[in-house]
């Protein structure tokens, strides 16, 4: 009974207390969490429905000068075989992935220097010009105010970039020194100012998160309201610092997404690669917890294995854009099907 109170409470104040937070994320009963799951999902299919929005994901290059202790695509990483795509291999997997029907590409990468400033833009161009229906989404990662401002004004709209830890102590402890967390806030509050939708978001289980760090993240995203919430469970590659590390909580991770779906109604919430990864219906899981977005790889087949950030990601089948009929058979069992709007947020309308 105080758990359905906690939860109905959540859904029409959006917020609690920290230790009414920990209760809902941490349990583990089969009736709480289906009463939290449905909650969320309520919520969500009255403003979204049961379409569940595509992103065609390109994995645009595995060059990486960061060196993140979790991520199997860091600079150290020797066992990587590198590649990176140019202008005419993404402009040729946007014209596959326009015909199969998606109408938002992500260019996600590592932080590769080789694509200079110059050549981004003009590729985030062309994509505009040849494709004017449809949503461009970065995640490349930490860059200059100036240089968010130029993507923008060649025609991106929505920028990926999970802050990933707030705490600052535990944020270096999964990255070098050279790497902080007030930097990466500062990019966050500099791509909403210049008018991207943002997103952001956690790895659930990260070596040395604690539930207090879930709670401060929590509290961060709520001050941040960013458009896009990526959550997905923390899963070790075997070339990385952490290769020993456990993985996260697949039923924490799917409680943290209900919770932020009753905290940011409007808000576009992927169910992971990752989720898909650590679980064979971790992707439904997701979706009957509030996800509305799903995001199948777009990505070169040739590449796909080596853009590994962690052991048996998921890439092929219901993850892989060319099988968007497998996505929609799981998707149907489920009472969803595939959207093929673009998918942009929905701001709310306040009665
Ligand atoms: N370089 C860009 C950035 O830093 O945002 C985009 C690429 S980065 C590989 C994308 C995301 O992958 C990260 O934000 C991180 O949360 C996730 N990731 C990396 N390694 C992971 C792992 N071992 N388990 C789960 N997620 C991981």
């Amino acid at each position: 009974q105080k758990f359905k109170e906690i939860v109905d409470r959540l859904k029409e104040k959006r917020t609690l207390q920290d230790e009414e937070y920990k209760l809902l994320l941490q349990t583990k009963d089969a009736q709480e969490q289906a009463y939290l799951h449905k909650a969320a999902r309520d919520v969500c299919q009255s403003i979204y429905g049961n379409g569940i929005f595509i992103r065609g994901l390109i994995e645009i290059s595995n060059y990486c000068k960061n060196d993140c202790y979790y991520c199997g695509i860091r600079k150290s990483n020797h066992h990587v075989k590198r590649y990176h795509l140019n202008k005419e291999e993404i402009l040729l997997a946007c014209k596959q992935g326009y015909e199969l029907g998606f109408r938002t590409f992500v260019m996600q990468g590592g932080e590769d220097g080789s694509y200079d400033d110059h050549m981004m833009v003009d590729i985030i161009k062309s994509i505009r010009k040849s494709y004017p229906d449809c949503a461009i989404t970065l995640s490349l990662g930490e860059k200059s105010k100036e240089m968010y401002q130029q993507y923008y004004d060649a025609g991106a709209n929505r920028y990926l970039l999970r802050h990933e830890t707030i705490c600052e102590s535990h944020y270096n402890q999964l990255h070098p020194s050279n790497m902080q967390i007030q930097n990466r806030v500062q990019c966050l509050w500099e791509l909403k100012e210049i008018g991207f939708q943002v997103g952001s978001g956690i790895m659930v289980g990260s070596p040395y998160q604690s539930i207090d760090h879930i709670v401060e993240d929590i509290h961060f995203l709520e001050q941040l309201q960013p458009q896009m919430i990526g959550l997905g469970p923390y899963l070790p590659h075997k070339d990385t610092p952490f290769k020993d590390e456990a993985k996260g909580d697949e039923q924490v991770t799917i409680n943290l997404l209900a919770i932020m779906r009753l905290m940011h109604p409007q808000a576009l919430i992927p169910s992971t690669t990752a989720l898909a990864t650590i679980s064979d219906d971790g992707r439904e899981k997701g979706i009957l917890a509030g996800a509305n977005v799903v995001m199948p790889n777009l990505s070169p087949v040739k590449h796909r294995e080596s853009y590994s950030l962690y052991n048996d990601k998921a890439n092929m089948n219901a993850e892989a854009a060319e099988s968007l009929h497998l996505l929609e058979a799981r998707l149907q069992k489920i009472g969803y099907t595939i959207s093929y709007d673009r998918g942009d947020y929905k701001k709310e309308v306040k009665k």
